[in-house]
């Protein structure tokens, strides 16, 4: 890539860029290594500037990072350019329309509960329990505590930093699956509207606390990215389960250890890297494979291994021939294929 041109141009337009920046610090786990080129975007106006710039560069490689909390990066970093969204003040507050709760793509998701329990409205009080932000919730399907963000999105605005077409996106042609959309590494979630009722804030704070304490009790503190393998199906013990009775409960590999805790998160502790943590998840997956005989794949985004790594890792559902069509279907939409 022509790491030069981009960040003169990026720099040129008066955003906020860094050359060969550490992203450890921008994710949950702490580690991986840097970006070529970090931009960092806290509005709109942010966004479609980038998008003039990369849409004459369509061949680079893009990252949007939001909190950093469901990626894997590798130890070589990302050799292409990193959005990394970051709310500004004016842009982190929730605009109620009727039953509509509309909410910023950097918007983080307990900000997202608290203020729509702050304005009475229901049924957003579970993203709470997501240490992420609404536009990674977005892309991830994040759920938990028995809904996720295709029971409550309705419409997305996305902005494609290929074409700079800016599309409302009806939650459909989002094509929600389990912990996945049909958003590509290209698109940027600008903003979110989702379905809620009107409730009294107290009922609404008590459940944000009920969901909070359950968190605290269930799942360990430091640094991780949540869940690491998705479930393994309807009839199947869940990952958690499944790698617990195949003995790997504490296993550890340099200061990388699955949680003593909750046997689906993995620990990375003080001087982790990202080999590490991978060669943990690569011997949970063959171990459990041996004993289990089910394959379990990685429901935290991996960025910048080989290929192989990548694939041994990727859930079959999202090379499904639906998600690939819709997939296609939202790229259409945005113009990335012009
Ligand atoms: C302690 C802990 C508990 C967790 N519990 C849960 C849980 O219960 N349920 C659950 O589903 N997840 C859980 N997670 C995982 C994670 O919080 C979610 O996946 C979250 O939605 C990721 O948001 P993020 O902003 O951190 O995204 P990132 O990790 O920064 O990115 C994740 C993906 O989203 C993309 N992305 C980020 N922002 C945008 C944007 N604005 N537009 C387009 N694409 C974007 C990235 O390119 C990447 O593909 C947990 C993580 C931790 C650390």
């Amino acid at each position: 890539m022509s790491t030069h041109a981009i960040v003169a141009e990026l720099t040129a337009v008066g955003l906020d860029v860094q050359v060969d920046k550490p992203l450890a610090t921008l994710t949950t786990y702490g580690v991986g290594g840097n970006g070529a080129c970090v931009v960092k975007v806290s509005s709109t106006d942010h966004a479609v500037a980038v998008s003039e710039v990369l849409r004459h560069h369509r061949e680079v490689e893009t990252l949007v990072m939001g909190r950093g909390s469901n990626l894997l990066i590798a130890d070589q970093g990302f050799d292409g350019v990193v959005i990394v969204m970051s709310p500004s003040s004016t842009e982190n507050a929730v605009t109620v329309d009727g039953d509509l709760v509309e909410a910023g793509g950097a918007m983080l998701m307990p900000v997202l509960a608290r203020r729509s329990v702050g304005a009475a409205r229901g049924g957003l009080e579970w993203c709470v329990g997501i240490p992420g932000t609404v536009g990674g919730a977005v892309r991830m399907n994040a759920g938990g505590h028995g809904a996720d963000m295709a029971s409550s999105v309705v419409d997305a605005t996305v902005l494609s930093l290929r074409s700079g077409i800016i599309a409302r996106v009806p939650s459909e042609q989002l094509d929600f699956y389990f912990r996945g959309s049909a958003l590509s590494n290209n698109h940027v979630v600008l903003s979110v509207r989702m379905k809620t009722a009107a409730q009294e804030a107290a009922i609404g704070t008590t459940e944000i606390n009920a969901v909070v304490s359950w968190r605290r009790e269930h799942q360990p503190g430091g640094r991780n990215a949540g869940s690491v393998f998705v479930n393994p199906g309807e009839g199947d013990e869940s990952s958690g389960a499944l790698i617990d009775s195949a003995g790997l409960r504490g296993f550890t590999i340099g200061a990388v250890t699955v949680s003593e805790k909750h046997a689906n998160f993995i620990q990375a502790g003080e001087g982790s890297t990202a080999a590490d943590i991978a060669a943990v998840m690569s011997h949970v997956q063959s171990t459990v494979e041996k004993v289990h005989g089910i394959r379990l794949y990685s429901e935290v985004c991996l960025v910048g291994f080989s290929a192989d790594l990548m694939t041994r890792f990727s859930h079959p559902s999202h090379s499904s021939e639906s998600h690939v069509a819709a997939r296609n279907e939202l790229h259409r939409i945005l113009g990335d294929l012009a």
